[in-house]
């Protein structure tokens, strides 16, 4: 089996979702996704397609590093190459799997669950009471999730910056006032009561805290027993990380914005973090997030992908989740986009908080061109 052509459209959903389709010799088609490359990875992967034109779609990890490696000058450690990459490498593993009639999970090594828990990123907004948080508490828990996600930072800043005298002060400064600070500790103790015991709660802080910032908010979240505290300051900053994770008992979670095993192995191994959240569908794909987390499980750190994705990237991330020990749980983020359960043929993939991994072959979902199309990305081309 040969490539012949690779192909790109884009939609615009939670971000710029980059759709890569990989067609060859033998009418065998893969598709898959990659986020937060931008115009950018489009044109990496339009450059990268005459090299890989002929070459065989199973040697998916050769492929892979032997193009990265050859592009180390062009940024092979991070960044939109490695995310251009990771839309090929997902849709290589869509063609292998439909090749081979089987599951990419089952190409991964098997199955440690059939179903991958999912929690949902919901959004509060600043100045909401207890019946406003109870009312998106329930939406989501009618939905069937059993555990979400809120954007501390957000609400302690004001989605409008204009109530916070943090911003107003020096929108650079990491250091929340006391104002501040209380505001977030009662956001998160709001959503912890309205949610209840069975339901789980993570924070997100988007590294905008500095070290001292960062402990005090943990030690006084603690007693909410937070499921994690997201990215209190740059993950890259891995000494000061683990110093904020070792002075508390909230669970601290990073990585959304690291690429490769390069980029989680001084965190990994120092102990940085608890938790560790890789994009998959941004990252490296399936072989190299799989081979994440094994490193993660060797120091007893669950994984938990970061994941705004479409289906097609949520249930390319499940492949792994399925795939790994010490899978925690995977997010969402499309929870007000009406289009999540149409743009592919797999409906909502997602019932009662989890997704059901299928013994359909490939990544196991087809997209829905025409809705796909509907939303198609300002200033991109669409599979030409
Ligand atoms: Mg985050």
């Amino acid at each position: 089996m040969k490539i012949t052509s690779i192909k790109t459209g884009a939609t615009k959903g939670h971000t710029m979702q980059l759709w890569v389709r990989v067609e060859t010799d033998t009418g065998i088609v893969g598709l898959g996704e990659c986020v937060h490359g931008g115009h950018q990875a489009v044109a990496i992967i339009k450059d990268l397609t005459p090299r890989l034109i002929g070459e065989d779609p199973f040697a998916i990890d050769a492929l892979f590093e032997g193009i990265r490696r050859s592009l180390v000058f062009e940024g092979g450690f991070a960044g939109a190459l490695i995310t251009a990459l990771t839309g090929i490498e997902i849709a290589l593993w869509d063609v292998k799997g439909k090749a081979l009639k089987t599951p990419v999970y089952e190409l991964l090594g098997g199955k440690f669950r059939d179903d991958i828990r999912v929690y949902c990123d919901c959004e509060v907004e600043p100045g909401m009471g207890m019946s406003e948080i109870r009312e998106v508490v329930d939406g989501v828990m009618e939905a069937g999730f059993t555990a979400l996600k809120i954007d501390l930072d957000m609400f302690a800043y004001g989605h409008t910056h204009e109530e916070t005298v943090w911003y107003k002060k020096d929108k650079y400064n990491m250091t929340p006032s006391h104002w501040e600070h209380e505001r977030m500790v009662e956001l998160a103790s709001m959503v912890v009561e309205a949610a209840g015991k069975d339901f789980d709660v993570a924070a997100d802080l988007h590294t905008r805290l500095d070290k001292h910032s960062a402990i005090r908010l943990a030690r006084d979240l603690e007693p909410l027993h937070l499921m994690w505290l997201e990215e209190p300051i740059p993950p890259e900053n891995v000494d000061t990380m683990r110093e904020i994770t070792q002075a508390t008992s909230t669970p601290i979670c990073a990585g959304e914005n690291l690429y490769l095993r390069h980029g989680f192995r001084d965190l990994i191994e120092k102990h940085a973090v608890d938790i560790i959240m890789p994009d998959i569908p941004k990252c490296g794909g399936l072989s190299e997030c799989r081979k994440i987390a094994n490193m993660a499980e060797l120091y007893s750190m669950p994984f938990a992908p970061h994941n705004v994705a479409s289906p097609i990237g949520t249930m390319a991330s499940a492949h792994v989740c399925a795939t790994v020990p010490n899978f925690l749980v995977l997010e969402f983020h499309w929870h007000h986009r009406d289009f999540w359960s149409t743009i592919t043929d797999g409906g909502n993939i997602i019932k009662d908080g989890k997704i059901t991994l299928t013994d359909r072959p490939g990544i196991g979902l087809e997209l829905n061109y025409d809705v796909a199309r509907q939303h198609q990305y300002p200033g991109t081309t669409w599979f030409e």
